[in-house]
């Protein structure tokens, strides 16, 4: 693959995307077809999968003329043992092990949970190696059991089918994992996203530190992690608002699997429970599904943050604490908080960032490559 003049930048500052507008002539292959690029002059630069439709026409396995069966394994191996470093499995065994351009393999999520592997395969080039990388993960952490779960956009994009169920070992219908000493029960079959969502663990502890005493409300409440943390940090109550009955369900089981009461559950569209409701709470939670899953949904996007935040800003008494997380890949920091300060100006409310924070340190960003950065939140304290 051979790029057009002045065009091989990118890939010398180790971005690992290469957009089809930087090809130079693009030779008949198969989606997922891995070959070496090279500048107009005819200097190596990388090794990539590549897509003949897709405007990310090319993604980077390795930067060096290496063989990429062994750079991959040596990426598991990596991504694998710094998160040994970091996790106690007997405190925390929950984790995402493989993240994508984060750990230097696009397209390739794998989560852990327990002793199951959850793998997300996104793109062609990762789907023709997965027997490769399959028998590297059994090899490397010997799971009792492998999910697939590639239900992604991304995928239909490539012309993928979408494909979900057990791959490997004994099919489970539901698991128990533990985070930070909080025990939930998830059934990987319904879940959403790969089972919880693992990218929230330290907001989760956030909350637990800031609600003594507080009376809670958790709004997008899945399988109630939240809500967990805020009552094992001593919230005088805490309310759940999930449109989903299996989600308020899970949240009711985990719950008492934690031995904790002080918990009501409303099975209710979280726009309009705080349109109906006073908002008498300390600590407000708003950590909804990902209003833009594609560009085109930037603007609608926009309006939902916005209306979202407003109905809390405007009711809130002074002194309450809000969570409030975006998860669209299409709204950055900047225009979330842009959309933050709108809210807080049309309820006409005095409110400060408390602290700004980002996925958790289990799902890496590269420094080369900030698109992947996707999580926001901030905890904002209304002042007046
Ligand atoms: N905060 C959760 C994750 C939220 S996922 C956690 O920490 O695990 C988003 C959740 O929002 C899903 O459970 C989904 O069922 C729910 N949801 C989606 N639209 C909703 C709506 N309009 N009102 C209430 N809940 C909604």
């Amino acid at each position: 693959m051979v790029l057009k003049k002045g065009r091989e930048k990118s890939l010398l500052q180790r971005h690992p995307w290469i957009f089809s507008g930087s090809i130079a002539l693009f030779p008949e292959v198969e989606a997922g077809t891995i070959l070496p690029v090279y500048s107009d002059c005819g200097t190596f630069l990388a090794k990539a999968y590549f897509h003949p439709t897709n405007s990310i026409a090319g993604r980077v396995l390795t930067f060096k003329e290496e063989c990429i069966e062994s750079a991959i394994k040596e990426r598991l191996k990596e991504a694998i043992l710094l998160r040994k470093a970091f996790f106690d499995r007997a405190h925390t065994d929950a984790y995402r092990l493989v993240n994508a351009e984060g750990d230097g393999i696009p397209g390739l999520i794998v989560d852990l949970y327990g002793e199951v592997l959850v793998v997300q395969i996104t793109t062609s080039g990762i789907e023709r190696l997965r027997p490769f990388i399959l028998e590297q993960l059994i090899s490397l952490v010997k799971p009792r059991a492998i999910y697939e779960k590639s239900l992604s956009f991304a995928r239909k994009q490539e012309g993928l089918p979408l494909q979900k169920g057990f791959i490997y070992g004994e099919p489970l219908s539901s698991i128990e994992i533990v985070e930070n000493g909080m025990k939930f029960r998830l059934c990987l079959e319904n879940a959403q996203k790969t089972g919880l969502f693992l990218d929230q663990r330290e907001r989760r502890l956030e909350v637990e530190r800031v609600s003594k005493n507080r009376k809670v409300l958790n709004c997008f409440s899945y399988t109630g992690g939240f809500s967990l943390f805020a009552l094992r940090g001593g919230a005088s109550h805490v309310d759940s608002v999930d449109s989903c009955s299996e989600a308020t369900q899970l949240a009711e089981y985990n719950v008492a699997l934690n031995g904790f009461s002080r918990h009501t559950t409303y099975c209710e569209d979280a726009f309009l429970f705080l349109k109906r409701s006073e908002i008498d709470y300390d600590l407000v939670i708003l950590d909804p599904p990902a209003f833009a899953k594609k560009r085109a949904d930037i603007t609608a996007a926009c309006y939902g943050y916005k209306a979202i935040n407003r109905l809390v800003l405007e009711k809130a008494k002074v002194g309450t604490l809000l969570l409030t997380c975006s998860c669209s890949y299409y709204i950055d920091a900047k225009l979330f908080q842009s959309l933050l300060f709108q809210s807080a100006q049309e309820a006409n409310r005095e409110v400060k960032i408390l602290t700004p924070h980002s996925q958790a340190f289990d799902h890496p960003v590269s420094l080369f490559h900030p698109e992947g950065e996707y999580l926001k939140s901030f905890l904002l304290y209304i002042s007046s």
